[in-house]
């Protein structure tokens, strides 16, 4: 927790955010838009290794900077196996999508944009599919619904401006297929 972060507003003492915790918009700290080091820290939570269930010196006074694998899930580990579900998604969807398909994509991606979990993210990602370049609309030839390459394609664009955003290396887009679908080329 960042104390020194307090301020003060109009003769009044608010309370502090903690640093690198995202807020709900009900007030409260919303736990998959934030890191589970952010959230350990916040709460001061002192963790034993999944492995080992005993206190010991060493891990009763540490916090904690690995989510352990049966908590909820933080921002990261959320990111993680999302991205996974979506870039499966894409890597299986057909090499020319009929019609019906275009349309099933563009909505769940519409729904998907708006259920996502973490807030912050989900606004974001609202914003970056509403760009005229990026808007999925079905029936159009060249469009990104077409087929399986152009799905890839943009999913992967998605994906670089969450990893441009937080400051992450762009993964090159034309290995797309070898880390989605077929396996690294040896
Ligand atoms: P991840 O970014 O989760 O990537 C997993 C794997 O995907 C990588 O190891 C790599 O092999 C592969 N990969 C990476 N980039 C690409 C790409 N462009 N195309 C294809 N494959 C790729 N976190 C935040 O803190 N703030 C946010 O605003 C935010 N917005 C998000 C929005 C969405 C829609 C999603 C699904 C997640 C968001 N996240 C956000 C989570 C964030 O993107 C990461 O998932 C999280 O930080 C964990 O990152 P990571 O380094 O483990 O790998």
């Amino acid at each position: 927790v960042d104390e020194s972060k307090s301020r003060t507003d109009g003769g009044k003492k608010k309370k502090a955010i903690p640093k690198g915790v995202v807020l709900d918009k009900d007030g409260k700290p919303c736990r998959s838009c934030t890191s589970f080091r952010d959230w350990a820290a916040m709460t001061r939570k002192k963790i034993t290794p999944p492995q080992s269930k005993e206190p010991s010196s060493t891990t009763a006074t540490a916090t904690a900077t690995s989510l352990p694998p049966d908590c909820p899930p933080d921002v990261e580990t959320l990111g993680r196996s999302t991205w996974t579900l979506l870039h499966t998604i894409a890597a299986t969807y057909p090499t020319t999508a009929p019609r019906e398909k275009q349309d099933e994509m563009k909505t769940f991606m519409n729904i998907f944009s708006r259920v996502y979990p973490c807030w912050v993210c989900a606004e974001d990602f609202q914003r970056w599919i509403e760009r005229p370049e990026n808007k999925l609309v079905p029936g159009r030839e060249e469009g990104h619904l077409g087929g399986r390459a152009s799905l890839e394609q943009w999913m992967c664009g998605a994906h670089n401006e969450v990893n441009r955003k937080l400051g992450k290396s762009e993964f090159d887009c034309r290995r797309y297929e070898e880390r989605w679908r077929t396996g690294w080329a040896d």
